[in-house]
C-alpha cells in the first residue's frame, strides 16, 4: 500500500535560513537526497507541506516561490509528489491577508492533500523541524517526527510540550527519521 508522507520544507529538506526568496538560498542538507529514495522506493508518496508567509508579507511572489521549487525539486532527483503551501499571514496584506486555514500549526494543507490530491491520512507519517509542523496532525492518525535539523529545539520542545503535544519519535535529521519509519 502506498503511504504518503508529508514534509516540512525549511529545516527538515533545506537549511533553515530565514524567507527563502530565490532559487540561490535553497540548500538541500546532508543526506536528504538519498533518505528520499529511500522512501519512494518504499513506496511512499512524497508530499510538501510549507507555509510561505513571506508572500502575504510582500517578500516575494508566487511565481518567486515556483522558481524555488523547481529548483528544490530538481535538486530533489524530482522525487516529491506535490507542494502545497500557505501564502497567508494574518497580519499581512498582499491579497493574502488575514486568518486562514491553511497555515500551520492549521490542518488545511492536509485537508487539501486529501480532498484536492485524495491522499488517505491513514498509514501517513509527517516529519518537521518546528512545533507547529506536527501540531497540524493533532488528532489526524498519522505519525508525526520531529527533526533536530532546524529551528532551536528548545523552543520548539518547549511549544509542543506547553501544547501538551508529544511527537511519534524525535530524530537528528530526516535520513534518521527515514531509518526509523522504514522499520516501523
Ligand atoms: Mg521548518
Ligand atoms: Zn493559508
Amino acid at each position: 500500500m502506498t503511504r504518503t508522507v508529508f514534509l516540512d520544507r525549511d529545516g527538515t529538506l533545506n537549511a533553515e535560513v530565514g524567507f527563502v526568496r530565490s532559487p540561490a538560498q535553497v540548500q538541500v542538507l546532508p543526506g536528504v537526497r538519498e533518505a528520499l529514495h529511500r522512501l519512494v522506493r518504499a513506496d511512499c508518496r512524497l508530499i510538501v507541506v510549507t507555509n510561505q508567509s513571506g508572500i502575504a508579507r510582500g517578500l516575494y511572489g508566487e511565481v518567486d516561490l515556483a522558481r524555488v521549487h523547481a529548483q528544490l525539486h530538481a535538486e530533489l532527483d524530482e522525487l516529491p509528489w506535490a507542494y502545497l503551501h500557505c501564502p497567508h499571514h494574518p497580519e499581512g496584506d498582499h491579497g493574502y491577508g488575514g486568518a486562514c486555514e491553511c497555515r500551520k500549526p492549521g490542518a488545511g494543507l492536509l485537508h487539501q492533500a486529501r480532498e484536492l490530491l485524495g491522499v488517505p491520512f491513514e498509514g501517513a507519517a509527517l516529519i518537521g523541524d518546528s512545533a507547529r509542523d506536527l501540531l497540524m496532525a493533532r488528532g489526524l492518525p498519522i505519525t508525526t517526527i520531529y527533526v533536530h535539523s532546524g529551528k532551536p529545539a528548545p523552543q520548539e520542545l518547549a511549544t509542543m510540550q506547553a501544547a501538551a503535544f508529544a511527537p511519534d519519535h524525535e530524530a537528528a535529521d530526516l535520513p534518521a527519521a527515514v531509518d526509523w519509519l522504514l522499520r516501523r
